[in-house]
């Protein structure tokens, strides 16, 4: 049986969920091993997954997105990405984004295993960021030590 987010609290504006230790991703087993988060967290704008490849194992499929835009960040160990015929070594600190047309997979190296998040989004969907997006509120310094 596959492994469960748990769901730890919500508000009007909120939703807090704990997927468990890095560790044990792969008892997420409907999806390979691999924990998509957009559900639980009730996201609209974007899908965030994690997954830890054992070493030696990779993604069993090639794919490709139709609309959203995907960024790889590796978290811990080291792997290879094979994008469109060409291939990237991964290490903790890769970031990779990916246009939603290429043809993607993913695979840890022999000797190491792969830790890394997904973060999916339309192509184009950005229209503000921190530094346009982001309001600086009075600080509740009773609560900001
Ligand atoms: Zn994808």
């Amino acid at each position: 049986m596959s492994k469960k987010i748990e769901n730890l609290a919500s508000g009007a504006h909120f939703t807090a969920i704990n997927i468990g230790a890095m560790n044990d991703l792969p008892q997420y087993t409907e999806m390979h091993g691999k924990v998509f988060t957009k559900e639980a967290l009730g996201a609209s704008g974007a899908e965030v997954s994690l997954q830890l490849l054992p070493a030696g194992a990779g993604v069993p499929f090639f794919h490709a997105h139709k609309e959203n835009e995907e960024i790889y960040i590796i978290l811990r160990g080291r792997g290879e990405m094979q994008i469109d015929g060409q291939i990237i070594p991964l290490q903790e600190g890769t970031m990779v984004r990916v246009a939603p047309s290429a043809l993607r997979c993913l695979r840890a190296v022999q000797d190491s295993e792969l830790l890394y998040m997904v973060i999916q989004a339309a192509q184009g969907s950005l229209k503000q960021w921190t530094g346009t997006d982001g309001v600086i509120c009075p600080p509740d310094t009773t609560w900001i030590k």
